[in-house]
Order: C-alpha cells, then structure tokens, then sequence
C-alpha cells in the first residue's frame, strides 16, 4: 500500500510540473540533468520521421525529398526504388490528360477464403492503406503527341497481384484501344497470380492473352514495361508478349523465384539470373530504359512504331492519335 500511494503521489508531482521530478532530498544535479534529458527528446521529436532512406544498392542515405524529385532513383547509384502507380502515372503522361477506366471496379471474395485473414479483411486493409481500390489503374491518356491506352500496376496493393479485377481492368483497357485503334502500354510489377481467388486468377492470363491477341490483329502496337518484380502469371501472360519488351534497370524478372528453380534443376544459376541485364543479354526483352528517360523513349518507340510506318493498315491508327 505504501508504494502504490508513494507512486501516486510522484505521478502527481509529474503532472503539475513536469520538469521537476519528487525527492527533494536528491540535490540540484538531479533536477539539472533531467529537464536537458526532456529537451533533448522533444528536439528529437521535431524530426520529421522518414526523412532519410537508406539505399538497398550502395548503402547511401538519401534525402527523401531528393529521392521524390529523382522519381523513386537512387542519386548515388541510379538503384530504382519501387514507385506507386499514380506517382509512375504523372511521370508519363502529359498532364491532366488522364481519363480513368473503371476507376471504382474492386474485388470480391467469391472463395469466401480464410487463411491467417480472411480475403475480405486484407482487401479493406490494403484499400484503406494504399488509397487503391485494387493493384491496378488504367486509362486513356496522352504521352508526347501520341494518344495511348495505359495500364499501370501496384505493387504496394497486395503485391502487384494479378486477380479478377487486374485482369478485368486490363482487358478492357485493351479492347477500348483495340475498338480506337490507340497503342497500348502497360508498366508491369507483380508476384504473380493472387492466391485468394484460385482459378479465377489464373484465368485473367488467358482473358487478357485474348484481349491482346486482338489488339494485335488490328496490328496496333503493344509495349510491355516490366519493373522490379514481374514474375509468375503475369510475367507468363501479357507482360511477356509486347511488340516492344523493355525492362528498368536492375529489374527482378521471372517465372518461379530463384530458389524453386534451383531446387527443381539441381543446377547453379548464373550469376544476375533473372534481372534485366541477364534477360537482356539473352534475348528476352528489347531493351532496358532508365526510369527518368522513360518517357522520352517510349515516344520514340511510339514514333517509330505508328508514324514511321509506312504500312497503309496504321493509316487509321495515325487518325486516331491526331
Ligand atoms: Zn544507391
């Protein structure tokens, strides 16, 4: 009883003043080194927290405000960072020329999956932390002088994974271009194929394949940007059968991750397996584009692969695009 009336009545002291603290009897160096003690934590607490980012790469600490600026790149060592599909959005396009598609679309848990969360509960947690309504936004948009439908995906929403409404979004996003004879790119990250909806994810490889196949039919250009991660289903369906296929730099590309494909084959993997420079290397993607240099390029490719033909079929699409 003692001690807890003892422990009452300091916290008593504390409240009224807090920069004195209780024994009298303790003399003045006490009473000296605690206020310093409390100054120095409120200074502490003026710091706005995440100022700084340390750079996975070179170990440098970036300014974050520099980081913004440079488009999520490291200034050190050009190591691209991983950057939301708005931010990546407003790197491309010309702008307020961007008309969202389906903007409101979001995803059902037809499985009624539980596991450690229920589907339900982790697509409200991601909604409300990203401000996403899924993992990927689409949209009709102007980059340069080219009018382009244009998909980018999130890999902050549940990992960039590829479920109904990804696969959805993107199909129609392809048939809206395919109907306007518009050029079609889509800036891919992901994990793959979203295991909360089985089948129902793998069946967006096929639909969208298909959206695609007519798209380019009506011989309309398709570039596939892969970022880090594009892997599993999605780096098996639409991201891997651009016209164009080009990669960022340092970029992680694959089917199965590195250690599933070294447990099944037995066999060592070449060192940088799986990144763009090895992909590069071997023919599986056409190029690798700085993320600053992007847009300039992807205007060149869109000049080259629309205007600088010469093919009387693009006719229709050059109308378009004027
Ligand atoms: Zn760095």
């Amino acid at each position: 009883m003692a001690t807890t009336s003892f422990t009452k009545k300091s916290l008593g002291t504390e409240t009224i003043e807090p920069a004195v603290t209780p024994p009298p009897s303790t003399g003045n160096a006490t009473f000296a080194k605690k206020p310093k003690l409390s100054s120095s934590k409120s200074k502490k607490r003026e710091i706005p927290e995440g100022l700084w980012t340390k750079c996975p790469k070179c170990s440098t600490m970036v300014f974050d405000k520099e980081l913004d600026e440079n488009l999520k790149v490291c200034t050190h060592c050009q190591h691209h960072f991983p950057i939301g599909s708005r931010e990546r959005i407003a790197s491309l396009v010309e702008p307020q020329i961007f008309q969202e598609l389906d903007a409101e679309m979001t995803s059902v848990d037809v499985l009624n999956f539980t596991g450690v969360a229920s589907y339900t509960s982790k697509l409200q947690e991601y909604q409300k932390s990203t401000g996403l309504k899924d993992a990927v936004i689409t949209g009709l948009c102007k980059i340069g002088e080219h009018r382009v439908g244009l998909g980018v995906m999130d890999f902050s929403f549940l990992g960039g994974s590829m479920g109904s409404v990804v696969g959805e979004k993107l199909a129609r996003l392809i048939e809206t271009t395919t109907e306007k004879g518009l050029p079609l790119i889509i800036v891919s990250t992901s994990g793959g194929a979203r295991m909360y909806e089985g089948m129902f994810s793998l069946m967006q490889m096929a639909k969208t394949c298909a959206a695609l196949a007519y798209h380019g039919k009506a011989r309309l250009p398709y570039i596939s940007v892969l970022t880090y991660p594009t892997m599993a289903g999605v780096m098996a369906s639409y991201a891997s059968v651009g016209d164009l296929i080009i990669a960022e730099p340092g970029a992680m590309i694959g089917f199965a991750g590195p250690r599933v494909i070294k447990d099944t084959t037995q066999a060592e993997l070449p060192p940088g397996f799986q990144t763009s420079e090895f992909l590069l290397d071997h023919g599986l993607i056409d190029a690798i584009v700085p993320r600053k240099e992007m847009k300039e390029r992807l205007v060149e490719y869109l000049n080259f692969m629309t205007n600088g033909s010469t093919r009387e079929d693009l006719a229709p699409v050059n109308q378009a695009l004027g």
